[in-house]
């Protein structure tokens, strides 16, 4: 996976700047001229209007690849959480516990949502994700219980944010 698109383009955010509305071109959205509905092949979400949506599709769907799957095909998160410091370090499998289950709560409503890999780099964990909105979701629900120091920065030609989470 390469992260060269991490080093250009970003720029530092407060948390309740009114970034998230995505007037953003997002190339994987701007794929989404699927006709409707379509079911996706790979992941079996139900896209209507570019929204993925959980439900049964209907025996005339189209056949094709949702955004979150091209993403993961691609290997082109859209999120990038990074997670360190010695209090992650030493209660990491209750954070990560929540950082999944956060993903899980999401993605039920939201299968677009998703988290792609969880690496180890340089003493910290980076999580990656599908959707901006869920890498800010995860650092707030992390933030929200246990404190710490969450930044955000945000890329707005490519529509990617890192949150870095250290605590
Ligand atoms: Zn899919």
């Amino acid at each position: 996976m390469s992260h060269a698109n991490l080093s250009g383009g970003f720029r530092q955010i407060q948390r309740h700047d009114a970034l998230f509305q995505e007037r953003v071109h997002d190339a994987y959205k701007a794929k989404g001229k699927l006709p409707e509905p379509t079911v996706c092949a790979h992941c079996g979400a139900v896209l209507h209007a570019a929204r993925g949506q959980w439900r049964h599709a209907p025996a005339t769907a189209h056949q094709g690849t949702c955004p979150a799957c091209h993403r993961i095909h691609d290997h082109y998160p859209a999120g990038f959480l990074t997670l360190k410091g010695t209090f992650f370090q030493s209660h990491r499998d209750e954070i990560m516990h929540l950082v999944h289950n956060h993903e899980h709560h999401e993605r039920a409503e939201h299968p677009l949502k998703r988290i792609m890999e969880v690496e180890e780099k340089d003493g910290a964990t980076l999580v990656t994700t599908t959707d901006i909105h869920l890498a800010r979701g995860i650092g707030e629900a992390l933030h929200h219980a246990y404190q710490g120091e969450l930044q955000f920065h945000y890329n707005p030609e490519q529509n990617l944010l890192r949150v870095n989470w250290t605590h």
